[in-house]
């Protein structure tokens, strides 16, 4: 029987680190959505969790020094200059704390990249503005316009994460590595964490399930189920309103009864309903089933 490991790197690109290959590639459409494809890189897939990435390192239950607070003389700057990734999740976190609609803050917010993990489907990076500071859109005179609701990447850092998913015994495992950007001077700071103490200091359990359930369904795009659609086909395109444009996808399951058409209890179908989050792990079972992949959505 054929047996797989993935790991799934869930990378930050801050500052200087031009570690994201920004070659143009090609243009497509998304419904209301025309961005830029890029090729970059981002996630690596490894046969065993032991091919980390040269140098990468986890870090185990060890302490480490790091406090980032507006005293620090680098205070700002890993917000310029910032190359970084937005999951699904993100993106619904972001769109809910400015108050607008999914497709606005994609047209606005985000541009895509192509080949980050694989060809298959185009990730979203966030747009910076265009001037020479390459600043976050969010950043203001005094920090962080969105800190509650910020992004997966900028609550991990200066930590990076790694999940070793066994997709056949239904385990995962993550670890966690130490990033080194010599502008950033919290690692001199005298404030004390451990990985477990940073997770539950940036509040990223929820962000970190969320991703892995992101990934899961990445990885079912990593195969090519798009039946020969290639780039920007109608199926792509509707798996990238589920993942990306949270609002749209409501009114599609609306419009198309996809609640009706499962097993799902009348208690879960009205949390879905009021719910953007529960409505995005509905669309990420949804596209697995109707992409041909293990969903734990029964027909009924
Ligand atoms: S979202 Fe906030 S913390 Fe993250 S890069 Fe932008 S301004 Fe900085
Ligand atoms: S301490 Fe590090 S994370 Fe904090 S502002 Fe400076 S560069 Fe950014």
């Amino acid at each position: 029987m054929f047996r797989y490991t993935v790991v799934a790197i869930f990378k930050v690109f801050h500052g200087k680190a031009r570690e994201v290959d920004d070659s143009l590639d090609e243009f497509v459409g998304f419904p209301g959505i025309h961005y830029n494809l890029f090729i970059s890189t981002k996630r690596t897939l490894m046969k065993t969790k032991k091919d980390f990435p040269e140098g990468m390192v986890p870090l185990g239950k060890e302490k480490f020094p790091f406090h980032c607070h507006p005293g620090v003389a680098c205070y700002m700057t890993c917000c310029k200059n910032v190359d970084m990734f937005l999951y699904p999740y993100d993106v619904l976190c972001l769109k809910k704390s400015l108050q607008i609609s999914s497709q606005q803050f994609m047209e606005q917010y985000a541009r895509l990249v192509k080949g980050a993990t694989h060809s298959y489907f185009p990730s979203v990076m966030l747009r910076l503005i265009d001037d020479e500071t390459r600043a976050c859109p969010f950043l203001q005179e005094d920090g962080c316009g969105v800190y509650p609701d910020r992004p997966s990447a900028c609550r991990m850092y200066p930590l990076e994460r790694a999940v070793d998913r066994s997709p056949e015994k239904g385990t995962a495992s993550d670890f966690y590595f130490m990033t080194d950007h010599s502008y950033c001077l919290g690692h001199q700071e005298e404030k004390i964490f451990t990985v477990k103490k940073w997770i539950r200091d940036q509040r990223l359990d929820d962000y970190n399930l969320m991703d892995d359930l992101w990934a899961e369904v990445d990885t079912v795009f990593s195969g090519n189920p798009w039946a020969g659609e290639g780039s920007g086909g109608p199926k792509q395109q509707m798996a990238f309103t589920a993942c990306y444009d949270i609002d749209n996808f409501r009114l599609m399951v609306v419009k198309h009864s996809l609640l009706d058409r499962f097993a799902i209890s009348r208690d879960q179908k009205r949390r879905i309903k009021e719910s953007d989050i529960e409505l995005l792990k509905f669309a990420f079972e949804w596209l697995k089933y109707f992409l041909g992949a293990p969903s734990s959505l029964i027909v009924k």
